[in-house]
């Protein structure tokens, strides 16, 4: 009698233990979609459980956004960036690892894009607003031109400080500092844990893990169509994805766009094509790589894409035709069977 009682005694344990597991044991998509960090959208999505709760995470990420945002905007005038533009070409300013650290990987995408990428673009760039529908004189641009080469940022690694070379120089990293914003963000979610997610600000995703053994599905724009028009979707799985379009920031003047992607060996927008969509490891490369199609035209910049090897890249053409690096073309047709 006594064992009877114990084991009645154990199994209504049992029942209350694993009642109570269902009550409290909670996992679930959980999406944050921000206006305003970067003067972009940003979002987050990831799968939270009891041990990797949603909300401190994402507030992680958004104020590591923040920061970058306020170290690294050229809208800003406080920020770090703003103060090297003031005062680098006056002598070696030291700055912060992290700005000194992204500083020289966008030097280096200068180098692999053949100069097309370069944050000196600036020099001639900050004389377009392109909200305001205002663009430079030939003139202006011709005056300003000779500061933009990313050779005139002098990186001095062993002190940590950075100079330009001649007065007039400007730097502004809205072509990278996105992409890093959101590799920071994946970091963070790593390093709490986290296994399944998507971050992305404007143009710039990255994405970990699957969606329990489906991909993620990331649509890629029709440059000339609404925002929820896709030309296709791309599956992925452990990828940063940055498009690249001329219809982002933009006006039109007799029959002639005008936009934000800038062409450093002319100083005009650069454009040769209407977009570029590169899919790489991380979105730093994917941001820096993005812009090279549109300066250097879709045959030269896939010889690029392609001889780089870790990114696979979507172009449409002025015409509209599609362009695929050599990783996204179709499998050959298996060879006919011998007679
Ligand atoms: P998004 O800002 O949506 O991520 P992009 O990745 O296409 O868009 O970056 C466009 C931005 O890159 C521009 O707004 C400008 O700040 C910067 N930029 C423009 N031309 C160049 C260039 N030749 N090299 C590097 N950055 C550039
Ligand atoms: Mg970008």
């Amino acid at each position: 009698m006594v064992v009877m009682k114990r084991c009645i005694w154990k199994g209504l344990c049992c029942a209350w233990a694993f009642a109570a597991l269902i009550n409290t044991a909670h996992a679930e998509w959980v999406t944050r979609v921000t206006d305003g960090i970067m003067g972009t959208r940003i979002t987050v999505e990831l799968w939270a459980d009891d041990s990797h709760p949603a909300e401190p995470a994402i507030e992680a990420v958004l104020a590591e956004m923040r920061h970058i945002d306020e170290s690294m905007s050229t809208y800003k005038p406080t920020s770090e960036v703003s103060q090297v533009n003031a005062k680098a070409a006056d002598g070696p300013m030291r700055i912060s690892k992290e700005l000194f650290d992204l500083l020289t990987t966008a030097n280096q995408y200068s180098e692999l894009t053949e100069g097309a990428f370069d944050i000196t673009y600036a020099s001639v760039g900050y004389l377009y607003d392109f909200r305001k529908r205002v663009r430079p004189s030939e003139a202006a641009i011709k005056s300003a031109l000779p500061a933009v080469n990313y050779r005139h940022v002098l990186l001095d690694a062993q002190h940590l400080t950075v100079r330009f070379s001649q007065p007039g120089v400007r730097i502004d990293l809205g072509g990278i500092a996105k992409g890093y914003a959101v590799d920071r963000g994946i970091d963070i979610l790593k390093s709490l844990g986290f296994t399944r997610a998507y971050v992305s600000a404007g143009g710039d995703s990255r994405i970990i893990g699957d969606r329990f053994g489906k991909p993620w599905m990331v649509g890629i724009r029709d440059p000339r169509k609404g925002e929820g028009e896709a030309i296709t979707r791309i599956p992925l799985v452990n990828a940063a994805i940055s498009t690249s379009g001329d219809y982002e920031r933009f006006f039109d003047e007799d029959g002639k766009r005008y936009h934000h992607i800038i062409d450093p060996h002319t100083g005009h927008s650069a454009s040769k094509v209407r977009s570029a969509t590169v899919i790489g490891p991380t979105a730093t490369r994917t941001d820096g790589l993005s812009k090279t199609a549109f300066v250097l035209g879709p045959e030269r910049a896939m010889e690029i894409y392609d001889r780089i090897g870790d990114v696979d890249v979507i172009i449409v053409k002025l015409d509209g035709t599609i362009a695929y690096s050599k990783g996204m073309q179709p499998a050959k047709a298996a060879a006919p069977a011998p007679p």
